[in-house]
């Protein structure tokens, strides 16, 4: 069983950026708690009058996953005192009943006790998450550990700070520890050491892996025996179709704070309402929240109303219920474009299954000194077929006859004419 983790194995004061460290509390921000008490006259906020704002009430319908057949449509009409949440400035941290619903969550769903020393706050989007995380704790050009072929939306972090990325070893079974031991053990005691590994450690973007749990394990020792935070991203946690029992998360198995935990709703409930959470050590947390407020004060009250809405009335069980449906969902798109690989690219790529998420990342067998990247961004694309060539997922640029293809739009047949002619394309490299 998990203990909850204890503040006292880390100084977080050590691991915080000067730029985090030097940030002030937004004077206003600050302070709105206090509003909250009874009584209390507030000239405080420049909040502006909600009487002047045209929209007066909020209806939408949402699937309900506890439903028969799980397609029946609740109708939902936020109530006024929703209403006036949605449409006002609220918390950096976030609106008080969606924060404490994801508290509860991730203490149910990681198997931790609710503790002073971890916390949540919602961020508009895990994008915004990472970057503040980034941010919090890394100064420019320190080094950062990040897997590779690593998600291509955190290069930009990393490279705009000057921070060299350690690239650690990956294989179908997550990062490898071995890779990520001999990186660390050989480090130089001259240069500052790298205090954050980032991972996505379900159906990995770019590589489909899941990291098993004995790696999981391993990669938590070395995280304390060598000093560093695990940034653990994981927008697919919930996109999990392997088989059971699923690896426990990284902050189920931190029993020391050092996991600093990135889920997203933008995979469970919808992109576009731009909403996940970071839970974690409540220093580093906090130091994100005060970027938050002098970058862009919380994220969206409209969209944590409603999605706060949504997941009140579904409960805990309602949230399995639709994130199993959405697995499944995702497990028949895999097996689709599993098939559609054997079919068309046996002997002309080579790949592993994934466990989760929606991406097969498969290399090509080309002719010696063949890479993926002129031939996914010219000759594929001129047959018909878009892809990411794997090049574009390693930091430092490398060659790679990887490809990346997403599984999760296309139908069966619309799959098997995207391999077809890729296989084509392939072919010709071999000129045939
Ligand atoms: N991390 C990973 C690994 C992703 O694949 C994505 C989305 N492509 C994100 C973070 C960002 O997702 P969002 O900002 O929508 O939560």
């Amino acid at each position: 069983m998990a203990s909850s983790s204890s503040s006292s194995a880390v100084d977080y004061s050590s691991f915080l950026s000067d730029l985090a460290k030097s940030r002030k509390e937004n004077p206003i921000r600050g302070l709105l708690h206090l509003e909250l008490e009874p009584g209390l006259l507030s000239l405080l906020a420049g909040k502006p009058n909600p009487t002047t704002f045209p929209i007066t009430s909020i209806s939408f319908k949402a699937r309900n996953p506890l439903s028969a057949d799980g397609l029946e449509e609740d109708e939902y009409t936020l109530s006024t005192a929703e209403v006036s949440t949605a449409l006002q400035y609220n918390f950096v941290a976030g609106v008080v009943p969606l924060v404490e619903w994801v508290l509860k969550l991730q203490a149910f769903e990681h198997k931790r006790k609710l503790d002073p020393a971890w916390t949540v706050t919602i961020g508009s989007g895990g994008q915004d998450l990472i970057y503040k995380a980034f941010s919090a704790l890394v100064n420019p050009g320190d080094p950062v550990l990040v897997e590779a072929p690593v998600y291509a939306g955190v290069i930009p972090i990393f490279e705009s700070m000057g921070s060299p990325p350690i690239e650690i070893e990956t294989d179908a079974d997550g990062v490898d520890p071995a890779s990520l031991r001999a990186a660390l053990a050989a480090w130089p005691s001259d240069k500052p050491r790298p205090k954050v590994l980032y991972t996505v450690p379900y159906g990995n973007n770019p590589s489909g892996a899941t990291t098993t749990t004995e790696r999981r394990k391993e990669i938590l020792a070395l995280a304390s025996e060598y000093n560093f935070i695990i940034l653990e991203d994981d927008p697919y946690y919930y996109l999990y179709f392997g088989s059971a029992p699923r690896p426990p998360s990284y902050f189920s198995l931190d029993t020391e704070g050092r996991v600093l935990r990135f889920d997203s709703l933008s995979k469970v409930l919808a992109a576009g309402l731009r909403l996940a959470f970071v839970t974690g050590p409540l220093p580093i947390i906090r130091a994100m929240n005060l970027h938050t407020a002098s970058a862009n004060l919380q994220a969206n009250s409209t969209t944590q109303v409603i999605a706060h809405a949504v997941l009140s009335k579904w409960g805990i069980k309602g949230l399995q219920a639709h994130t199993s449906g959405v697995s499944t969902f995702y497990r028949a798109k895999r097996d689709v474009f599993q098939k559609a690989m054997e079919r068309h690219l046996t002997g002309l790529a080579r790949w592993s299954v994934p466990q989760a998420g929606m991406f097969f990342w498969f290399e090509l067998v080309l002719p010696p000194g063949g890479d993926s990247k002129e031939l996914i961004e010219t000759k594929a694309f001129k047959a018909g077929v878009l892809a990411l060539p794997g090049q574009v997922f390693y930091p430092g640029g490398r060659k790679t006859s990887f490809v990346r293809a997403s599984f999760s739009l296309l139908d069966e047949d619309q799959v098997n004419e995207a391999l077809r002619r890729l296989a084509v394309v392939i072919r010709e490299e071999w000129g045939g």
